[in-house]
């Protein structure tokens, strides 16, 4: 199966690689595109495998194209080479026969890796007709909605029953389905907050750890580890934004582990959300 080089723009950083710059067909920031947009269409059905650079996480890259429905069999790029490293050539790693088997790779960007092997690419494997066919996406507006990371989510609805604005319903696999994506309120990322698992993102929230650029091990450490660089300000939180978001998100969800034991009635939750929004807009 040949291969399509897809390099996505992103709200954070829009460059293209530079290595056999001219195979790469730069494409609109996936995460503005609606489900129904011809060129998520294309990708859909169309039997290329894929490669997509993007700046943003792969685990959150790979959470978004599943969420868009986007069949094949992800990997993350440095995955990919090692496995191609141990069990053949790129060629003989990528001979899919249908959607589902077809391989699907995902770069973040902004990370270096050694990509020769793509590199070394007859240009018989990379699909012209598919980028000839490729619709224009259509000029996207800048979304805001949960990316919920299937791998990392327990099934318990907890952002199911707290969301207030039928963002997500229970899907047929027990976990949440995203069913109205517009109608999450921009600037709110609660349901993140809320989830035991870590598991909901939001791509452009200013905290690392809703944005999806702090996961695991990293996020535990960060919530358990007091940060020790860098001053502070009168109130004795951290001038360093990235030490402060992490200090927020820390204290709101203690906050909220505590009322858990006391449920919020939905009065309380509306209270709270509207609070959360004027704070934001101020
Ligand atoms: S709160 Fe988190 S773990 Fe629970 S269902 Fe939602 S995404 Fe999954
Ligand atoms: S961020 Fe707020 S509005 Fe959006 S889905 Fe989560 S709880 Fe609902």
């Amino acid at each position: 199966m040949q291969w399509l080089w897809l390099a996505a723009a992103s709200r954070r950083d829009s460059t293209t690689p530079d290595w056999n710059a001219s195979a790469w067909h730069r494409v609109p920031d996936l995460y503005d595109l609606v489900s129904l947009d011809p060129f998520l269409r294309h990708l859909r059905t169309t039997p290329v495998n894929l490669l997509i650079a993007a700046a943003y996480p792969e685990h959150l890259l790979i959470s978004l194209l599943r969420q868009s429905h986007i069949p094949g069999e992800y990997q993350t790029a440095a995955n990919f080479l090692k496995m191609t490293d141990s069990l053949g050539t790129l060629e003989e790693n990528s001979d899919a026969e249908d959607l589902i088997s077809r391989r699907i790779v995902v770069w973040d960007s902004r990370t270096p890796l050694d990509m020769e092997p793509f590199t070394r690419l007859c240009q018989d494997c990379l699909s012209a007709a598919a980028m000839a066919e490729l619709p224009s996406a259509r000029a996207p507006k800048q979304r805001w909605y949960p990316i919920v990371d299937k791998t990392r989510c327990a099934g318990c609805m907890e952002c199911v029953n707290f969301c207030l604005f039928g963002v997500y319903e229970t899907g047929t696999d027990g976990t949440p389905k995203v069913i109205q994506p517009d109608a999450c309120r921009p600037g709110c990322p609660a349901c993140a907050r809320v989830c035991p698992n870590q598991a909901i993102f939001f791509p452009y929230y200013d905290d690392p750890m809703i944005s999806g650029d702090m996961i695991g091990e990293a996020a535990e450490s960060a919530e358990t580890t007091q940060p020790t660089d860098g001053a502070v300000d009168a109130d004795g939180q951290p001038t360093n934004p990235r030490l402060a978001a992490i200090r927020k998100a820390r204290a709101e969800r203690k906050e909220f582990k505590k009322k858990k034991a006391e449920p919020e009635t939905q009065e309380e939750s509306v209270e709270r959300w509207m609070r959360e929004l004027d704070e934001l807009e101020s």
